[in-house]
């Protein structure tokens, strides 16, 4: 458990106390003073905890207990898929011939690595049903961008300078119109219909000589398949625009269908959400598109080619967009998704997603009697309540949120989608077991009777925590981002 008040590393600090047994110096000493212009040179020590080895462990070890993760409890996190990471992937990476090699070795001294990766496209083919694959970007958001660039790109190669609309729905994921934004689109927006799925009729509205593309995130936000898929892609090719598909949550259909067999041009994957990336805190990441074979001389470069058994990284590529990140997409991500794949299998994969389907419909039907299920329909990998009952006796979803705190489950993610009022969006994932996800549920349905008989209870949470109640205002305007020595 998380003590309260463990001392940080410099209140542990003693004059003198070291942490460390360096070998004589061996090679001649520099004088830093004179190498250094004056600017860089320090006129006061810098302030350094003293300490011994046993006392920085404790440091660290005692921030670490203070965090949450997969490791220590549920995470339903909705859109994020945090799900085990198996830790055979770790064991895979580590292999010297993976992890001690350089991006600027000659390709012939790497061909092992290169034939992972050159495998690892093939596979994802195969799952995305896409003509090539690239593995360079090194997130979702990335791969979106990088696939709207090759979407441009493509236009203006046939002369179609003047189309420069994106369609995204309205239950899109965030970084779908930011995607669109930052590629330099303008973002029009289609409407849901009432059940939770892009409203066709305002579809054909809104496509014109000028749309580009339509971005489509499936299972949208909701968690609902979009079921008019075929007839989507029907009506923006017919105007010449491209189907976009936001793959980051495969695990809802991996290995029942696929995005190149509806019809789609262009499809982004999330290697640290379905294929066991170990993510959160900002990355490393990993979001290989798919593509068309009509969008493929636009891939970013370099592109792996395999010729008389020998891998190749090839740049002669005229018509590329280029380079989208440095070297060839993040590397460990690569061999982890690599051995997440080969470890599963077809078979398992497919059982991945029946369970991460069979695990959020098991919850939603849970929550019903409690919480408003703003749409009744079976849902996919994830699912969206809305806590407007509770809100109606002073109970927000924020509250909730902070109350799940208490009893160690990570809250899920609140007012997304924006379409639906105080949101709570939950994605179970396949790799929780059955107690696991009752266990949630009756927190969930602890915390609704809470909102009748004690809402102060739900209202002033969290009580079992480290840090209570945060002052959201003061943190965000404000914040503290950097440990600050008292006095
Ligand atoms: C997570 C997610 C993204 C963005 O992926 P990042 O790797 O976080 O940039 C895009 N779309 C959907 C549906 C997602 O769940």
């Amino acid at each position: 458990m998380a003590k309260e008040n463990f001392p940080l590393i410099f209140e542990r600090s003693k004059e003198g106390r070291l942490g460390y047994n360096l070998p004589t110096l061996d090679v001649p000493e520099v004088n830093l003073e004179e190498e250094l212009e004056d600017v860089y040179v320090r006129t006061v020590d810098a302030e350094l905890p003293e300490v011994n080895e046993l006392e920085l462990m404790r440091h660290y070890i005692g921030l670490s207990n203070r965090n949450f993760g997969i490791l220590s409890g549920f995470y339903p996190l909705g859109s994020c898929t945090m799900k085990y990471n198996p830790v055979i992937n770790e064991d895979v990476v580590r292999l010297p011939g993976f992890s001690h090699i350089h991006p600027y070795q000659d390709p012939k001294t790497v061909q092992g690595a290169l034939e992972l990766m050159y495998d690892l496209q093939v596979h994802l083919e195969e799952i995305t049903g896409m003509h090539e694959i690239t593995l360079q970007p090194a997130a979702g958001s990335q791969g979106e961008w990088t696939a709207l660039m090759m979407i441009k790109a493509f236009h203006e190669a046939n002369g179609d300078h003047h189309r420069d609309e994106v369609i995204v729905p309205d239950s899109a994921h965030g970084t779908n119109p930011a995607t669109a934004a930052v590629a330099g689109f303008k973002v029009v927006e289609v409407k849901s219909n009432e059940k939770g799925l892009v409203d066709i009729e305002d579809l054909k509205r809104l496509v014109n000589e000028n749309t580009a593309a339509l971005m489509l995130t499936n299972p949208n936000t909701l968690g609902l398949f979009e079921t008019e898929i075929l007839e989507m892609s029907e009506i923006i090719h017919s105007v010449g625009g491209k189907m976009y598909y936001d793959g980051a949550n495969l695990n809802a259909i991996m290995g029942y269908t696929r995005p190149g067999d509806m019809g789609f041009d262009v499809v982004h994957l999330n290697l640290h959400k379905t294929f066991t990336g170990p993510h959160g805190g900002g990355g490393p990441g990993s979001g290989p598109i798919g593509v068309s074979e009509d969008l493929a001389p636009f891939l970013p470069k370099p592109v792996i080619r395999k010729n008389e058994g020998v891998y190749e990284l090839v740049y002669d590529l005229p018509q590329s967009i280029g380079m989208v990140k440095s070297y060839y997409g993040n590397f460990g991500i690569n061999v982890r998704a690599y051995t997440y794949i080969r470890t599963m299998g077809a078979e398992g994969l497919k059982k991945v997603s029946e369970y991460a389907v069979l695990n959020a419909n098991y919850m939603m039907r849970g929550l019903e009697k409690e919480y408003e299920l703003p749409f009744t329909q079976y849902c996919k990998h994830e699912f969206v309540i809305s806590c407007k009952k509770q809100k109606k006796l002073g109970v927000r979803a924020l509250n909730i949120a902070k109350r799940l705190m208490d009893l160690e489950i990570h809250p899920p993610t609140v007012y997304f989608p924006l379409i639906v009022e105080e949101a709570i969006m939950i994605e179970p994932t396949e790799t929780e077991s059955k107690e696991t996800l009752d266990n949630f549920i009756n927190a969930m349905i602890q915390i609704a009777d809470e909102a009748k008989s004690n809402p102060e209870i739900v209202q002033e949470a969290p009580h079992n925590t480290v840090i209570k109640r945060l002052d959201e205002t003061t943190a965000s305007r404000k914040p503290i981002l950097r440990f600050q020595r008292e006095g």
